[in-house]
């Protein structure tokens, strides 16, 4: 009771907190949004290949009276919106397709092809839905300025290029994006999901997704003829060895109580039944959510492949190169508890207790996570926003049939329920955080 009578005298004595969240009318503004959305959804374009997407997202900023500034980070966008004295809150989209032939079959697939940088000629999907971030991200926008007598401060929308590749949030934090337009006090962020209903969104506080490394690890042996395998160094056979030795980080290195992953996606070698080759190349994607695990996996491919190419009699100067692609590495993304909690809790008021679900981390990386790894130490949070046809969810859970993920040229999100969640849920984060 007391609890409650004190919230009462808080909710009375701010000008700004509404008991059930911002009053969001969507239905008038919901057609232009699905159409936007449908618009993307058709014309999906490749990272670093951005441009008709930033500027479709400039030209609606714009309209709506944000300064905007294009081609941050390459066609990264930022806009920014002042509105009195107050903190400044980050809104980040992320803008890139996928390589993929889309085949939901819906009458608004994307039938765009082009050529990729191979020279091969790829379909392009909207496949991780940024289609449905940007649309949210419109008509988040939207809704704050069509509100904004109930909050002051600055409004920062930032369209990231890039997420694909995991070089976006890198270039435009290089471009100067928190010294050159604000220095946001809250940054936050929504992921549509492939296996939450849409209408809902889910979130957890602390490590949400995790840190991404890409590693080449190039064995070379001594090679010669396959009858006469005294005389050479075979480098297969040390490959092999070392795939399997690889497991043991994990499993007998690292505390059981640290997630982490290291799988070997590739390995390549030899081109002949009857010769053995000089190479092998291994191709690895390391995956944590701790720093220190990070580290510690790296130092321990680093001894481990030393220590096999040794014991195969390979001089020093010919052990295994290890390359980590540091230009491609993505920190985990660390949700800021009581950040998090402020946005869970103006989320729920919106939408509802039972629209709010917790969830467990994923072993999938953001480059979102970089926002938060910067000296500014500002606090970030991303959540995600349900994408799976209620009807689709319920059926799945019956029949036990797996929904396509995220990257599947099968994934359909249900925007008409998906986007104005996300509207709602943005736009109330928003407000919570200028608040606070
Ligand atoms: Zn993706
Ligand atoms: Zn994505």
């Amino acid at each position: 009771m007391k609890l409650t009578y004190l919230s009462a005298i808080l909710l009375l004595a701010s000008p700004f907190v509404q008991a059930n969240g911002l009053d969001l009318n969507l239905s008038k503004t919901m057609p232009a949004i699905e159409k936007f959305y449908l618009d993307l959804h058709q014309s999906p374009e490749l990272s670093y290949h951005e441009q008709e997407t930033g500027n479709k997202i400039a030209d609606k900023l714009t309209q709506l009276g944000f300064k905007v500034t294009s081609n941050v980070g390459g066609f990264g966008v930022v806009g920014i919106y002042k509105n009195g004295e107050g903190p400044t809150v980050m809104i980040r989209t992320d803008t890139d397709g996928l390589p993929i032939i889309e085949q939901t079959g819906k009458s608004y697939a994307s039938k765009v092809k082009v050529i990729d940088e191979h020279g091969a000629k790829v379909g392009v999907m909207h496949g991780c839905g940024h289609d449905i971030h940007m649309s949210s991200f419109i008509g988040t926008a939207e809704q704050l300025i069509v509100h904004k007598n109930q909050w002051k401060g600055t409004l920062m929308m930032v369209a990231q290029p890039a997420e694909e590749v995991g070089g976006g949030a890198k270039a435009m934090l290089s471009e100067g994006l928190f010294s050159k337009y604000a220095k946001p006090d809250h940054i936050i962020a929504l992921h549509v999901s492939a296996s939450v209903p849409a209408g809902k969104v889910s979130m957890k506080n602390e490590y949400t997704m995790a840190s991404v490394d890409s590693v080449d690890i190039t064995i070379e042996g001594k090679g010669g003829h396959g009858a006469y395998p005294h005389t050479t160094i075979d480098p297969v056979v040390i490959a092999a060895r070392t795939v399997l030795a690889l497991q043991t980080i994990t499993s007998r290195e690292l505390s059981p109580l640290e997630p982490s992953v290291i799988t070997v996606g590739s390995i390549h070698g030899g081109s002949k039944h009857n010769v053995i080759s000089d190479e092998v190349k291994l191709q690895l994607t390391l995956r944590s959510y701790n720093p220190n695990v990070r580290s510690a996996q790296i130092a321990a491919i680093k001894r481990i492949t030393a220590g096999i190419a040794q014991s195969a009699g390979l001089n020093e100067s010919n052990y295994p190169v290890v390359y980590v692609h540091e230009d491609e590495s993505i920190p985990s993304t660390y949700n800021n508890p009581a950040q998090t909690d402020i946005v869970r809790n103006s989320i729920a008021s919106a939408i509802g207790d039972t629209n709010v679900l917790e969830t467990q981390a994923v072993m999938a990386g953001e480059d979102f996570g970089l926002y938060g790894r910067t000296d500014e130490n500002i606090p970030i949070t991303l959540f995600w926003l349900g994408g799976v046809n209620q009807a689709q969810y319920a059926d799945s859970i019956k029949t036990g049939e797996v929904l396509p993920s995220l990257h599947s040229s099968k994934f359909a999100p249900d925007y008409k329920v998906a986007i104005p969640t996300g509207i709602k849920a943005m736009s109330n984060a928003a407000v919570a955080l200028f608040n606070k």
